[in-house]
């Protein structure tokens, strides 16, 4: 079986940068992608904050340029598979369709949105309930909408789905929220964004599709209902990672624990972007990750490729 010298897992802005290393380091580079190029990237709209793009880029142009250099190297082959458990010691991947053998890994599975956990979240999956304002908000042209967070990614979805929903209310926990200073900025300008805080979703109701949450203000106990047509939940990050529980440290969240050249508790795996536990999860900081990581598996496997 043809060994290649690095197999990434996940094709997001932490594996493309990999991959576009390992091309350029002459490495016999796989890089096996469950769904497509991209991954939660392509959940936004505009970048505004990757170095050298101007005001803005759209996600997907921004992904569209790191596949083109990366498909410069043929060296570098890139698959459509779904990685289901890998051997550690052996460095073996195995998918959903075939198995790999690899001197090194690198994973850059990304994370998912993490669900509320509350009654009628799945019931109404797809028929109101949404993780993607991107993909589902065009659905809710002039609808009342709620949003469920008070972080980066809830405000700036709430940014979008304002532009075209007759309404946005954002409902977060606590009286203040954790996105950052220009995004709220953002926000206190748009006429038809409602912050309702100190507030919970308590359960989500409807009868084909839904219609209504119940919400708890958390100051007074009261509970109310908002009539709404969509709610789009963004309460954080459940990283990617269960095929490498028991098989390499990951912290109680299921974030994978690594130094700063990326490699994990296994010799020769190593980790990078939003799967990883860390301070800053941004598109800039999973390439930084990207390109450690690949340079650190080049050095592992001069090292084994020495004796
Ligand atoms: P996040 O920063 O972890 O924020 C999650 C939000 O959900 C917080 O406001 C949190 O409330 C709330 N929350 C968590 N669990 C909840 C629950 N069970 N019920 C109700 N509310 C709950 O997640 P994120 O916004 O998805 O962002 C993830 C990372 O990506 C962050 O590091 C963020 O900076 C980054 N990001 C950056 C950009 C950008 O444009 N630069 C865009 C998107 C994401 P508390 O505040 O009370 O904890």
């Amino acid at each position: 079986m043809f060994k290649y010298d690095i197999v990434i897992i996940g094709a997001g802005p932490a594996g493309l940068t990999a991959g576009l290393y390992a091309g350029r380091a002459g490495l016999n580079t796989l890089i096996l992608e469950k769904i497509s190029l991209g991954g939660r990237v392509l959940f936004t709209e505009k970048i505004e904050n990757f170095p050298g793009v101007g005001k803005e880029i759209s996600s997907s142009d921004l992904i569209k340029n790191m596949e083109d250099q990366i498909r410069q190297f043929n060296n570098v082959e890139i698959v459509f598979d779904e990685v289901k458990d890998i051997d550690t010691e052996l460095k073996k991947i195995f998918t959903l369709h075939n198995t790999y053998e690899t001197l090194s890994i690198i994973v850059a599975t990304g994370a998912r949105s993490k669900k509320l956990g509350i009654k009628g979240e799945d019931e109404f999956l797809g028929r109101g309930v949404s993780y993607c304002a991107i993909c589902d908000g065009p659905l809710y042209r002039d609808k009342e909408v709620a949003i469920v967070g008070g972080g980066d990614s809830a405000i700036k979805e709430a940014l979008f789905l304002s532009r075209f929903c007759k309404k946005v209310n954002i409902i977060h926990r606590r009286n203040i929220l954790r996105a950052s200073p220009l995004l709220q900025d953002k926000l206190i300008r748009e006429p038809n964004i409602e912050l309702i805080l100190n507030s919970r979703v308590l359960e989500i109701r409807g009868k084909d599709k839904m219609e209504e949450i119940l919400i708890e203000d958390l100051t007074t106990g009261n509970s109310n209902l908002l009539k709404c047509a969509g709610i789009f939940i963004y309460v954080g990050l459940q990283p990617n990672t269960e095929f490498l529980r028991g098989k390499i440290s990951l912290d109680e969240e299921g974030f994978i624990l690594t130094d700063e050249n990326m490699l994990t508790s296994r010799e020769g795996i190593f980790a990078c972007g939003d799967c990883r536990r860390k301070s800053l999860y941004q598109i800039i900081t999973a390439c930084s990750e990207g390109a450690i990581a690949s340079n650190s598996a080049e050095n592992y496997i001069n090292s084994i490729k020495k004796f």
